[in-house]
């Protein structure tokens, strides 16, 4: 089922969600929806935030389901390792229509629960190390315009806010 992804000013993607206690089928059905969802958007990676549950799970996917072994889901994630800095335009589902250039780490290594609950550990360098980074802000209830200083974070919070005053957001 598709689930409708939520945007930047509703509380529930600003807040820090909570650790999984148990892979119950209700968590499996949520991860597949996830999945679904992700795909219909398109995007490459998408948080339980976004979807409105508080809960610490995300799916990436940087081949746009072209290969299917770029799937990933982790529940619990944490960081292993992080190191090096990109500089790269990012997106986000919940703020359609915005990017801006966001520092990440080049290389991140996370390690999780797969859906079947084993543990998977995995390394993710460029494009996949920005969609860990920007991933896990999600579940600490941050995204991306948190990162941005000064004017460009303005800027956008600003447009933001019009289209919300406007009904167009
Ligand atoms: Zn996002």
């Amino acid at each position: 089922m598709i689930r409708p992804i939520i945007r930047y000013g509703v509380d529930a993607l600003h807040r820090p969600a909570t650790p999984v206690a148990d892979i119950t089928p209700d968590i499996e059905s949520l991860i597949d929806d996830m999945i679904q969802t992700m795909y219909a958007a398109p995007g490459i990676g998408l948080a339980a935030t976004q979807v409105g549950v508080a809960l610490r799970i995300f799916v990436v996917d940087i081949s746009l389901g072209r290969n299917p072994a770029d799937l990933l889901t982790f529940v619990n994630p944490e960081f292993v390792e992080r190191e090096g800095m990109q500089l790269e335009e990012e997106g986000c589902l919940s703020l359609p229509g915005f990017n801006a250039t966001v520092a990440r780490p080049a290389r991140a290594v996370v390690k999780g629960l797969n859906r079947d609950g084993s543990e998977h550990t995995v390394e993710g360098k460029g494009l996949l190390a920005r969609a860990f980074q920007h991933e896990m802000d999600h579940l600490d209830g941050m995204v991306f315009v948190d990162r941005l200083r000064g004017l460009q974070k303005d800027l956008i919070v600003r447009r933001i806010k019009k289209l919300s005053r406007t009904g167009k957001w």
